[in-house]
């Protein structure tokens, strides 16, 4: 979140009604508030939606998250039952040399991640400029780089290592002593943070889909939520709350701030295709898939960045338990052609991927496929600029807010620890 709340007044005006917009409304509301919120679209939850299919939902964006006690709590708050990833699915692969493997690590690189693990860097990096490539080499070296931390950033931004900064995307991984090992830096930040060895997060799901979160936090609002109002320009209130994409900011504050509003266009985002498939379990030659889902590291020759596998975590993810969900996502900054292609294209080579990956043999049952040109903003030097900049111009008024998928955290578990600063006894 950038800038804060003015609290004298109780009374705010949200433009967006993504997830961000309305988890904000829905935090102000519930603290007396009088709250409106506004979207150009005709209805709510940008990018978040949950189809209903003949076969189980099919989520657009969002499909799971990370569950501390904060989280769950809003939730429960909401009164929206989260779902546990499945017990003895939890497992998690990369793919590599035709496999799927669970540590992609040779057992050689393995020794050699070992012992830098708890060695000095082999150099030097500045914990506020370095990207995540940078970081991965000093400290874990050109292996762990290309196997594991690529495709991993790949499933979270759909963007390389290389393209985003450390201490805005990972920044539980900033050095405390850059000189020291990352053993001694992890301990050290847990220390520093307070997290108890105990306390992970788990991964969890709404029962009913993302889309239902989206459709109790507008009940919430009522006719407080106006759809189909496209702000022009910022009114003038005593509190405003932006939640709308980089580009859509830009506009509004291009008169009163120039400068963040060149720098926000400055900003780049990655596209994706995320496609939803349903299969039959028996079409899989050695079964069907089971954990979390598979990454594929981009030199492995395939397109797919990765498979989820929803059913395996989330049973409820089928409407006939003899059928398999998956999404697929395609795209991403290195391979952008993939929006272009068309649906049957899509199809053809995500049957004949999964094919090499899953051993899926037949055709799949059915398959809803989202598009988005702009899907998740990169974490990068420009994004540090841009904030930078809102809090010296747009933000620096009290009651003068940017709270969206750029401002700090673009998962919604971030976003929900961020809305404490919401609270008039926090100070962000
Ligand atoms: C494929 C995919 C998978 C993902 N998976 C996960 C996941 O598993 N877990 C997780 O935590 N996160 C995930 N995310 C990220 C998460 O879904 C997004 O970060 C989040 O939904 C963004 O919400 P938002 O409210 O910030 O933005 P948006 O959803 O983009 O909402 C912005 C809203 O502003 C409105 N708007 C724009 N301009 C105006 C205007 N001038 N006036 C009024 N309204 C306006 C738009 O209509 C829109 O409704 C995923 C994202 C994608 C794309």
């Amino acid at each position: 979140m950038i800038g804060n709340l003015d609290h004298r007044h109780r009374e705010a005006t949200v433009i967006g009604a993504g997830i961000s917009g309305l988890m904000a409304a829905y935090t102000l509301k519930r603290q007396g508030f009088k709250v409106r919120v506004f979207d150009s679209a005709s209805r709510p939850g940008g990018l978040i939606r949950t189809r209903a299919t003949l076969f189980g939902p099919a989520e657009t964006a969002a499909h799971s998250l990370m569950v501390n006690q904060s989280v769950s709590r809003f939730f429960s708050d909401l009164g929206v039952k989260l779902v546990p990833v499945s017990q003895g699915s939890t497992a998690r692969y990369i793919y590599r040399n035709g496999k799927m493997r669970r540590n992609p690590l040779t057992w050689w690189e393995s020794l050699v991640t070992l012992r830098r693990l708890f060695s000095r860097p082999t150099t030097l990096i500045d914990p506020n400029r370095a990207s995540l490539a940078d970081w991965t080499r000093a400290y874990l070296g050109e292996a762990v780089l290309r196997n594991l931390l690529a495709p991993f950033v790949t499933g979270v931004y759909a963007a390389t290592p290389e393209e985003l900064c450390l201490s805005i995307a990972f920044p539980t991984l900033i050095p405390v002593d850059p000189r020291r090992s990352l053993f001694w830096n992890l301990r050290a930040s847990r220390k520093m943070r307070g997290i108890q060895e105990n306390a992970r997060p788990t991964m969890m799901t709404p029962e009913k889909g993302l889309g239902s979160v989206i459709s109790k936090l507008a009940d919430h609002l009522g006719s407080d939520l106006v759809l189909n109002h496209r702000i022009e320009t910022l009114p003038d209130t005593p509190n405003l709350i932006v939640s709308v994409p980089p580009l859509e900011l830009a506009r509004l504050i291009e008169p009163t701030d120039p400068s963040s509003a060149l720098a926000l266009k400055a900003l780049k985002a990655s596209p994706l295709v995320s496609v939803t498939a349903f299969a039959r379990k028996e079409d899989f030659k050695n079964g069907p898939p089971r954990g979390v889902g598979v990454l594929i590291p981009r030199n492995e020759g395939l397109r797919i960045l990765g498979v989820l596998f929803n059913s395996s975590s989330f049973p409820e993810r089928v409407l006939n338990p003899d059928t398999v969900s998956m999404t697929v996502m395609l795209g991403g900054t290195t391979d952008p052609g993939a929006l272009d292609l068309a649906d049957d294209e899509v199809v053809n080579l995500i049957t004949r991927e999964l094919g090499s990956l899953l051993g899926l043999r037949g055709q799949l049952l059915h398959w809803e496929t989202t598009r988005w040109t702009s899907a998740i903003p990169l974490y990068s030097e420009a994004l540090i600029e841009a904030r930078t900049l809102l809090l010296k111009g747009f933000c620096s008024s009290p009651g003068r807010v940017v709270f969206s998928n750029f401002s700090k955290d673009v998962s919604i578990r971030g976003m929900i620890e961020s809305l404490r600063h919401l609270h008039p006894s926090t100070h962000p």
